[in-house]
């Protein structure tokens, strides 16, 4: 399938979802997740009208940067490691994958500019999961403070793997909630106007449930690589 074709039957489950949920499509961002795919499909991604591009290993984000440069907006939604981000630092607008203080600090120490940052939570409580967990999430904000070049925009989840609809809308529904918290505490470096949720399975249902940033890999440029 052309990634254009992919992009019209996604953009149809989000005008779906907006409407169920009382919701403005404009507010909801689609990122290509180009891991699996070579670089000309993800160019087909931009020639389609993406604009964000999502890779989760530096390797990858680099290969692709070399041929892209700044055309998308970049987005790292892997596991980061403090070794690797300086080879990715300059590169990225977001990094959705902030959830060890040692990262914060490697961040703030090889950037010169402020950078967008989601702290990925684990909700689910999976041991498999990265991200923290959901009770310690503001002490770790308030711990952020002391690195001003991290900027909390947001939060990101991974859900289960599971077609069980309740299980993943309550997921959804909770990072929701600890979104409300952090916007509460009212730090000028932690807006947290984003919510990083859903996937190529899920991604309607977040939505649903307040998704701004969907990371969708398969269903939209496929897994041909
Ligand atoms: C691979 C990946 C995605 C996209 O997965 P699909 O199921 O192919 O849409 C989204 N988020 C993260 C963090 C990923 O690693």
């Amino acid at each position: 399938m052309k990634v254009e074709q992919n992009l019209q039957a996604i953009q149809e489950k989000i005008a779906n979802a907006c409407v169920k949920a009382n919701r403005n499509p404009d507010e909801v961002n689609i990122i290509a997740v180009t891991k699996y795919v070579s670089i000309e499909r993800a160019k087909e991604a931009l020639d389609a009208g993406v604009t964000h591009l999502g890779e989760n290993y530096a390797e990858g984000l680099n290969a692709k940067w070399e041929e892209l440069q700044d055309k998308p907006n970049w987005h790292f939604i892997g596991s980061l490691q403090s070794r690797k981000v300086k080879n990715i630092i300059d590169k990225v607008d977001y990094i959705h994958s902030l959830d060890r203080l040692s990262v914060a600090k490697e961040i703030n120490k090889r950037s010169n500019r402020v950078i967008k940052c989601f702290v990925q939570v684990n909700v689910s409580g999976e041991e498999s999961k990265h991200g923290i967990q959901p009770e310690e999430l503001t002490s770790f904000i308030e711990a952020l403070k002391d690195y001003p070049n991290v900027e909390v925009v947001g939060l990101m989840t991974m859900a289960p793997l599971t077609d069980d609809e309740s299980v993943l809308r309550h997921c959804f529904q909770t990072l929701k909630s600890l979104q409300i918290q952090v916007q509460q505490m009212e730090l000028e470096y932690a807006p947290c106007t984003e919510l990083s949720m859903g996937m190529s399975n899920d991604y309607a249902i977040a939505v649903e449930e307040g998704a701004t940033m969907i990371r969708i890999g398969t269903a939209l440029v496929g897994e041909e690589k």
